[in-house]
């Protein structure tokens, strides 16, 4: 491993248990040497009573329904998590939802096609938003050079926008699927995780409000132009006297399980992900800018997608921390083909787009760009259009 800054390099600390890196963020090591992330699980799985918090759950429903237009407003990407949390709750729990879809602009062909037959099957009314691409476009190149991290929009909408619209259709409860506690350790598995503003400005929004980004960007965008990206204000969720929720605060939360019910039920079809084993084909198939987020992900931490998959399947004893490693070793970190598209995208070169990452690579991780080999083109790159 080699060190630019002169020092002698130290290679991160890994999780005794899990495959974490310290670079992740949050991540805090006991005496053990066990991450405070699986801490989290651990308490997950021994000690929380599922049977008195789905009696929670059907009580704090029965509240709710009937009482409005709908019963509640479901966050909906078209993914695993909120295909299975948007059919649990109108199956098994015979809620009316509001099926709000902010779109990245990255949606790839296979979660737009289960999108339809989702939204189709169940009966539901669904609202799709995506915001102006020349804004979208702007905002991701900030983004990107300021934090690493390109997905700004991305995150900051899918939070933000559809708490417009529970106030702009008067609905309180938002119901999203899987706590971020699964992944990382902002919240404990104790405390019932609210998606909140607080949430929203804890990390979601990489720490740039809309206010700051319209001063970063210029460029002729203006604040009204980040409509769409900005967490409502206290007042009117006041007013609206709302409540925000995961499912899996409720419902213990197996990704494995969800997908074959949702996969039979409703047709819901997986796809491959750049940088990831085919048997993890649920996994992150929403967007085609997926294998380039993992990749900087790589680059700055140490640990692509695989890594986390591999990660969760330790934590479940689905997968040896040695077969895990093995799998990790094999998939993470390659450089994936549809970065051609991003940087013709961006109008960026590879190597303009290296030096970014590389300043936000997270100490004490060094990355070997030496190292890297090519990963294979998805087998519908070819249909993205981006321009
Ligand atoms: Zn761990």
């Amino acid at each position: 491993m080699s060190d630019t800054t002169g020092s002698p390099p130290t290679a991160p600390r890994r999780c005794a248990r899990c495959l974490l890196l310290e670079t992740h963020d949050t991540l805090v090591f006991d005496e053990a040497g066990v991450c405070n992330v699986c801490r989290n699980i651990e308490h997950k799985q021994q000690k929380i009573d599922w049977q008195a918090r789905e009696q929670e759950l059907h009580t704090l429903l029965d509240s709710y329904r009937g009482k409005y237009a709908y019963d509640c407003l479901v966050p909906f990407s078209g993914g695993k998590d909120s295909t299975f949390t948007l059919y649990a709750l109108v199956k098994s729990y015979g809620l009316k939802p509001l099926v709000v879809c902010f779109d990245h602009g990255f949606m790839r062909p296979v979660v737009l096609a289960n999108t339809e037959r989702t939204v189709r099957q169940l009966g539901v009314d669904f609202l799709k938003f995506r915001a102006d691409w020349k804004v979208v476009k702007k905002v991701m190149l900030e983004s990107l050079k300021r934090k690493g991290d390109f997905c700004w929009h991305c995150h900051t909408g899918i939070f933000a926008f559809p708490m417009q619209m529970a106030i702009k259709f008067d609905v309180p409860l938002v119901i999203w699927g899987q706590p971020s506690t699964e992944y990382n350790a902002f919240f404990r598995a104790d405390e019932p995780e609210m998606v909140d503003e607080k949430r929203f400005n804890r990390y979601v929004n990489l720490g740039i409000t809309a206010e700051d980004m319209v001063g970063m960007v210029g460029d002729g965008i203006e604040l009204r132009d980040l409509e769409p990206f900005r967490y409502p204000s206290k007042e009117a969720l006041r007013a609206l006297g709302y409540r925000s929720i995961c499912l899996g605060t409720y419902i213990p939360w197996d990704v494995k399980e969800q997908t074959r019910i949702i996969e039979k039920e409703l047709d819901w079809r997986g796809d491959l992900v750049e940088g990831v084993p085919e048997a993890y084909s649920y996994e992150k198939i929403e967007c085609a800018m997926q294998g380039v987020r993992d990749y900087l992900r790589f680059i700055k931490r140490g640990m692509g997608r695989t890594n986390h998959l591999a990660t969760i399947d330790i934590r479940d004893g689905r997968l040896t921390r040695e077969q895990g490693l093995r799998m990790m070793e094999e998939h993470d970190g390659k450089r994936p083909a549809s970065l051609d598209v991003f940087l013709r995208f961006m109008g960026l070169t590879e190597a303009e787009f290296n030096a970014i990452a590389m300043q936000h690579v997270v100490d004490p991780h060094r990355h070997d760009p030496s190292r890297v080999q090519r990963g294979p083109e998805l087998p519908d790159q070819h249909l993205w259009k981006l321009e």
